[in-house]
C-alpha cells in the first residue's frame, strides 16, 4: 500500500459566504441593521471567533438636550459577543466630541490616558462602557466599519510572507500597518493611513486582524465577508495536497478519551493556587493534527498571536510527552517548570507600578496523540481557552503555508495581560461562588433528592455530573439545568451503581468532561417493605445491592479522584442515609439494614479517607415523599399498608404529624444539608451524620 495514500491533506479554512436576507434586513431601523450586520458576522464561526470583534455605524440621533439633530457613533461595547449581543451591547458616544479629544492626545504615552476620556462622550446616558477599540471606529471617516480577526485573516497577518499576500491578493485595495496593540495611537495610524492613501477599502493590521469599512450596513457586511473568502481561497491553495506542520508522527491514539480521563484529575491536583480550576478536553481534527506533527514542539513554544487568543490561553501551552504520562513525578516537575518559566516572563517584562503577578499555572495542555487540554477558573473559560487556542493552531497552519508563523513579541503580550486598566476590570469582578471551582457527581441526579441537592450545588456554582440508570429522565433533567445553570456547567451519564463498569463509566466521564471530582453525593437508592418471612433471597439481595454494594462502588470509584485535591484543601463524600439506618423500621429489615451498612461504611470511609483529606457525611432523610421516585409505586402503598392508612393525601399528614416539629421534609431539605457538607462550611467536619427528618426521637444519634 502506498503510505502516501495514508496522510490525510491539510485541513482547509472555512470560505464563508454572505448569510445577508433583503427581507429580514428591509424592516430594520439604522440601529437595528447595525445590530443585525453584527450578529451575523459573530454568529458565523467561519467569520470570526468568540467575542469576534466589533462593528459601528455612524448614526444621526436627535441630541435629547438640543432637540437636534447630532451624529452619533453606535459602536461595540466592551466585553460580550458580536454573535448574541443586543442593542444595548453597543456603546453610544457623541461623534464630535470623540474627534475633539486629540486635544488631549500627545503621543503614544497617551493611550491610557485617553481610555479615560471616552465615557465623557457618552450620548443619552447610555451606560455600556466603550471599549479600548473605540477611537479605530471614531477616527476612520466611513459610516460603516468592521473589525474582525477571523483565522484565514489572523493567518496572513501573524506571517512573514502576509505583507507581500496581501499586495498579491487586493493589489492595493487593502493596506498594511505594522503591530501596534489597540488604543487611540492605533486610531490615529489607521486615520493618517487612509489619509495618504485614498481609496484604500481596509487595513490588515499585523499580528492582530483586519479593519475595512463601506458606506452601507450591507455592503460593509458584504464586504468583510469577501475579504474572509478571498483570505481562506488565497490560503487553501497554498497549503497543498500534503499534510501541514511537517506531517504527522505521532498518529491519535484510539484510547486518547480515557487517557485523557486519567490524566486531568492528576494534572489538576498539581495545579495548586489560590482557586481550583476546570477543564475541557477536545481531540478535534484540528488539535491532534497540530500535537502530532513534525512542527508541534517548535511552533507550540512559540505562542499565540492574536491579542484575543494570548489573552485567553496564556503565553505558551505546556506541551507533554505521551510516553511518561504515568509518571506523577514527571507532570508535577513539568507543572512546576511551567509556573517557573511563567515567572521569569513576569520578571522579565514586569515595569514599575505592574500589577503583581497573577496565576502562574498553564492554561494549555497539549500532548500528542491525545489532544488538547485546557484549564481555567470556570468551565466556559476553560471550554473557550480550548477554542482559542484551535484558532491558534489554524493561523499557525495558514501562516507557516506561505511564509514563517510570527508570535506576539513577549514584552507586548506582557503589556497587554498586565495592562493597568485590564487590572482594573479584573479587580471589579464579582467574587466567585462558594463552590465555584467544584466538581460534584450525584448519583440518583434524576430523581427528586439527587436533582435538587445537583441544583443546590449548581446555584452555588458548582458543575455537576448527573448519574442516573434511567437515560431519559437523566438526560431530561441535564437539559433542564443546561437551561437554568448554562450548557458548560451540567452533563449527564447512565449509570446504574450495581454494575461496576457503568460505575466507573460515570467518573472517567466526570473527570474527561470536567478534569476530576471534588464532592461525591451517593444518593441513588430503592426501598423495599415486607415481613421477614416473606423477604426473599432476590429482595434482600436487591437492596444490598444498590444501597450497601452500591455505595461501596461509587466511592472506591470516587476515591482516586477524590485524594488529588489533598493540597488544595480537601474533597466531600456525603451519603444519604435514611432515618431507618438509625432507627429500626416495622417490615422492612433488608432495606433498614442495608442502610445501616451503608452509613457505617461512611464512618470507616472518614477513617481512611482523612489522610488525603477526604471527608465522609451522611445525611439522614426521612419521609421525603414529594418528588421522589422511591415515593411512587409498590413503596408508598406498603408504607400506608404497614400504617393502616390511604397512600395519598393521608399518608404525607401521617408523616408530618409522626414528626416531632410537624413539618413536611423536602427534597430542598436535604439538599441544604449536602451543600453544608459539601461545601467549606463544613471544612472541620467528617464522620458526622445530620438527621434531616423533622424531628425524630428514635433517630436521635447516639
Ligand atoms: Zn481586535
Amino acid at each position: 500500500m502506498n503510505a502516501r495514500s495514508q496522510i490525510s491533506p491539510a485541513i482547509p479554512f472555512a470560505v464563508p459566504t454572505s448569510r445577508w436576507a433583503d427581507l429580514a434586513a428591509a424592516a430594520l431601523n439604522p440601529a437595528e441593521l447595525l445590530l443585525y450586520r453584527s450578529n451575523l458576522l459573530g454568529s458565523d464561526l467561519t467569520v470570526t471567533n468568540f467575542g469576534g470583534g466589533n462593528t459601528s455605524a455612524k448614526l444621526i440621533e436627535t441630541d435629547p438636550l438640543t432637540g437636534e439633530p447630532v451624529e452619533v457613533l453606535w459602536v461595540k461595547g466592551s466585553g460580550g459577543d458580536i454573535g448574541s449581543m443586543k442593542l444595548d451591547g453597543f456603546s453610544t458616544l457623541y461623534q464630535d466630541k470623540l474627534l475633539g479629544l486629540e486635544t488631549h492626545y500627545a503621543g503614544p504615552d497617551d493611550d491610557d490616558k485617553m481610555v479615560g476620556f471616552l465615557p465623557h462622550c457618552t450620548f443619552n446616558l447610555n451606560g455600556r462602557a466603550a471599549s479600548i477599540d473605540t477611537p479605530l471606529h471614531a477616527l476612520l471617516p466611513f459610516a460603516h466599519v468592521d473589525h474582525v480577526h477571523p483565522d484565514a485573516i489572523i493567518a496572513l497577518a501573524a506571517s512573514s510572507g502576509g505583507e507581500a499576500a496581501t499586495r498579491e491578493i487586493w493589489g492595493g485595495r487593502i493596506g498594511w500597518l505594522g503591530w501596534k496593540r489597540p488604543g487611540y495611537t492605533l486610531g490615529v495610524m489607521l486615520r493618517d493611513y487612509v489619509a495618504v492613501n485614498p481609496g484604500v477599502e481596509g487595513v490588515m493590521l499585523a499580528g492582530h486582524g483586519i479593519i475595512c469599512w463601506a458606506d452601507s450596513a450591507k455592503a460593509c457586511y458584504e464586504h468583510t465577508v469577501g475579504l474572509i473568502a478571498d483570505a481562506a481561497n488565497y490560503l487553501n491553495a497554498r497549503l497543498g495536497d500534503g499534510p501541514a506542520f511537517g506531517g504527522a508522527v505521532v498518529s491519535p491514539s484510539p484510547d486518547r478519551a480515557a487517557i485523557a480521563a486519567d490524566l486531568m484529575p492528576r494534572l489538576r491536583g498539581f495545579m495548586t493556587g489560590a482557586r481550583r480550576k476546570l477543564g475541557h478536553y477536545s481531540d478535534d481534527a484540528e488539535a491532534l493534527e497540530f500535537v502530532g506533527s513534525a512542527e508541534f514542539e517548535r511552533l507550540a513554544r512559540l505562542g499565540t498571536s492574536c491579542p484575543d487568543h494570548f489573552l485567553r490561553t496564556k503565553i505558551a501551552p505546556l506541551t507533554l510527552d505521551p510516553a511518561r504520562l504515568q509518571d506523577d513525578a514527571y507532570l508535577a516537575g513539568k507543572i512546576a517548570d511551567y509556573r517557573a518559566m511563567y515567572a521569569a516572563y513576569y520578571e522579565r517584562c514586569k515595569r514599575p507600578g505592574s500589577p503583581a503577578m497573577r496565576d502562574a499555572n498553564p492554561v494549555v495542555v497539549l500532548v500528542p496523540g491525545v489532544g488538547r487540554i485546557t484549564f481555567a477558573a470556570d468551565k466556559t473559560t476553560a471550554r473557550l481557552a480550548g477554542e482559542f487556542y484551535g484558532n491558534a493552531i489554524n493561523v499557525m497552519r495558514g501562516a507557516e503555508a506561505i511564509g514563517d508563523y510570527i508570535a506576539l513579541d513577549e514584552q507586548e503580550a506582557f503589556d497587554i495581560e498586565y495592562w493597568l486598566l485590564e487590572e482594573a476590570k479584573l479587580q471589579r469582578l464579582p467574587a466567585p461562588k462558594p463552590m465555584a471551582g467544584r466538581i460534584a457527581l450525584v448519583t440518583g441526579g434524576a430523581g427528586g433528592i439527587g436533582a435538587a441537592t445537583a441544583a443546590r450545588l449548581l446555584r452555588e456554582g458548582a458543575c455537576v455530573m448527573l448519574a442516573d440508570r434511567d437515560a431519559s429522565a437523566v438526560q431530561e433533567v441535564c437539559n433542564g439545568f443546561a437551561r437554568q445553570f448554562g450548557k458548560d456547567v451540567v452533563r449527564a451519564a447512565v449509570c446504574d451503581v450495581t454494575d461496576e463498569a457503568q460505575v466507573q463509566a460515570a467518573f472517567d466521564a466526570t473527570a474527561r468532561e470536567f478534569g476530576g471530582l471534588d464532592v461525591l453525593v451517593a444518593n441513588a437508592g430503592i426501598a423495599s417493605s415486607a415481613p421477614l418471612e416473606e423477604t426473599t433471597i432476590a429482595l434482600w439481595n436487591r437492596n444490598y445491592d444498590v444501597l450497601a454494594q452500591g455505595y461501596f462502588l461509587t466511592a472506591r470509584a470516587a476515591w482516586p479522584l477524590l485524594k488529588r485535591m489533598k493540597d488544595q484543601g480537601g474533597t466531600s463524600a456525603v451519603f444519604i442515609g435514611s432515618k431507618n439506618g438509625v432507627a429500626a423500621a416495622t417490615n422492612a429489615s433488608a432495606y433498614a439494614s442495608a442502610k445501616a451498612a451503608a452509613n457505617h461504611l461512611a464512618r470507616c470511609l472518614a477513617l481512611e479517607g482523612a489522610p488525603a483529606g477526604i471527608r465522609v457525611n451522611v445525611v439522614n432523610p426521612d419521609a421525603v415523599i414529594r418528588g421522589s421516585k422511591i415515593w411512587d409505586g409498590d413503596w408508598r402503598q406498603e408504607r400506608a399498608g404497614a400504617h393502616g392508612i390511604d397512600a395519598g393525601k393521608e399518608l404525607e399528614e401521617h408523616y408530618r404529624q409522626r414528626s416531632m416539629l410537624k413539618r413536611d421534609v423536602l427534597p430542598e431539605d436535604i439538599a441544604e444539608a449536602c451543600y453544608f457538607l459539601a461545601s467549606d462550611m463544613s471544612a472541620k467536619s467528617t464522620g458526622n451524620m445530620i438527621n434531616v427528618d423533622a424531628g425524630n426521637a428514635q433517630a436521635f444519634t447516639r
